[in-house]
């Protein structure tokens, strides 16, 4: 076919591509892809980009909603980078989650299709899929009359969307966001300039401990200090209940990376308080934390029951983040160790592992693809259960090989990216593991992502 670019056309969304968009055929088959249309509308779409056999189009207008379009709670979900399929009925999200990484597994793994039918248990979704981060990260800019502003990046780009009433977030943002930047107005304080480098206020993090009610605020900056700091923190110590923690960030590279390496305390605690089950754990702002405390119990409790330990068991958790699966294998296990990247992460995993009185739990910071092959050459460690959860990049390969030469009767993979799941199962597989349960777990409603767990059994042993 010949497609041109701003020419439009009418087409039906049949289905939806990994980062949610909708994907409708032309005649011929010509594939167009079409951001903010969800799978059923028809829709008219603008050729953006066309290519031999697809284009990419820009939604002008709905001309017959899907049944499963639904009225967005957000008026910014299209601008925002963050909810891509908010426009789609929660029931339909699932089953797009769940056949999102069933293809995967399907694609990158080799598996075959029938099986990945059978392999994959009921997803776990959640009841109320709004409000439940408990983490939100907000850009600080200038708009055009010099005003700072905050709210979200749209989608991939810098531009900031004024809005602070995220439909994800907790309720008490918006308030913390008012109180600094109001004093930030008052005092003069500049927003940091990605182009010229010049200006202090880069980002505000804001942590709660859902069951705790335990509130950290932390100011990323391109500096060392604010002007009055004390007094920005009096006024949130005062005016918002929970708050617990108030820290300053120094991050004085030109970087997307947010958080900077220094961060100072200015008034409370170091770190907040949550608790998952019943263990409680002591949270740093430079330490990671699953985002969604009602999912995460859930894939706790699924990757401690697919590591069916009894008591006498060795178990690896790599990618340990504050140690908080690993505390919850410790419970059932002889020993368990720890491995994770991020120095504060493991302070916090040593603290969490005391405050608990669990004694049968050891960390170490490092590489996983490099603490687990120094230890299992020179020490000769051994695990009959190793569980990792590695980022979105997925496991090394060195990690892997280690892995499969240690022979653990079990592997629980725990990823947040399907893709790469899918690329270390069909390694495993390979190399003398069976891939016997799955099961998603909704923690990002209203997104794309998905967190799938995995058991894997090593054929000789079972
Ligand atoms: N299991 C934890 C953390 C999971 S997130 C939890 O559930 O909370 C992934 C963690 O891997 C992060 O804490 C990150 O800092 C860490 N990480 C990233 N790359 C790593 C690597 N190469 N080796 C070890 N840890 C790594």
């Amino acid at each position: 076919m010949n497609v041109l670019k701003n020419q439009i056309y009418t087409v039906t969304i049949t289905d939806m591509g990994s980062d949610g968009e909708g994907i409708g055929h032309l005649e011929d088959g010509y594939t167009l892809f079409v951001k903010d249309a969800v799978i059923g509308d028809v829709v008219k779409a603008r050729i953006v980009k066309a290519k031999k056999g697809y284009a990419f189009a820009r939604l002008e207008e709905i001309t017959e909603p899907s049944a499963d379009r639904v009225k967005t709670v957000c008026s910014f979900a299209r601008q925002c980078g963050g909810c891509q399929i908010q426009a789609l009925s929660y029931e339909k999200q699932i089953e797009f989650k769940n056949r999102k990484v069933k293809n995967n597994l399907i694609r990158i793994g080799g598996f075959e299709p029938d099986f990945v039918e059978r392999l994959m248990e009921e997803p776990a979704g959640m009841e109320e899929p709004f409000h439940y981060r408990n983490k939100a990260q907000f850009p600080i800019g200038t708009d055009k009359s010099g005003r700072l502003i905050t709210g979200f990046y749209a989608g991939r780009t810098h531009t900031i969307i004024e809005n602070r009433d995220c439909a994800l977030g907790a309720a008490e943002n918006r308030k913390i966001l008012d109180i600094i930047l109001d004093f930030c107005e008052e005092k003069k304080i500049p927003a940091y300039e990605e182009t010229t480098g010049e200006g202090l206020l880069r980002h505000v993090l804001i942590r709660k401990g859902f069951s705790t009610g335990q509130i950290m605020v932390c100011l990323i900056v391109n500096g060392a200090s604010l002007p009055e700091e004390g007094v920005l923190a009096d006024r949130l110590f005062e005016r918002i209940a929970g708050m617990t923690s108030f820290s300053l960030n120094s991050n004085t590279e030109n970087t997307n990376v947010i958080m900077g390496k220094k961060t100072r305390l200015i008034r409370g605690q170091e770190r907040i308080e949550d608790t998952i089950g019943d263990l409680t754990f002591s949270i740093s702002p430079l330490s990671f934390y699953q985002v969604n405390p009602v999912q995460t119990e859930k894939i706790y409790a699924q990757a401690l029951s697919y590591a069916g330990l009894t008591g006498e068991e060795t178990v690896w958790d790599l990618y340990c983040g504050i140690g908080t699966i690993s505390l919850f294998l410790a419970k059932k296990a002889k020993a368990v160790y720890g491995v994770e990247i991020v120095p504060q992460a493991i302070e916090d995993a040593k603290r969490n592992a005391e405050r608990n009185q669990i004694s049968n739990a050891r960390f170490y910071v490092g590489k996983a693809e490099e603490v687990l092959p120094e230890k299992y050459e020179k020490e000769g460690i051994y695990a009959d259960v190793i569980v990792v959860d590695p980022p979105r990049k997925g496991c090394d390969g060195a990690c892997l090989s280690t892995m499969a030469r240690m022979k653990p009767k079990r592997i629980v993979y725990v990823s947040c990216d399907s893709a790469t799941l899918a690329r270390d199962l069909k390694y495993l597989c390979g190399n003398g593991y069976e891939l016997v349960k799955g099961r998603i777990f909704d923690n990002f409603p209203q997104s794309v992502h998905v967190e799938t767990v995995c058991l894997l059994n090593n054929r000789k042993t079972d």
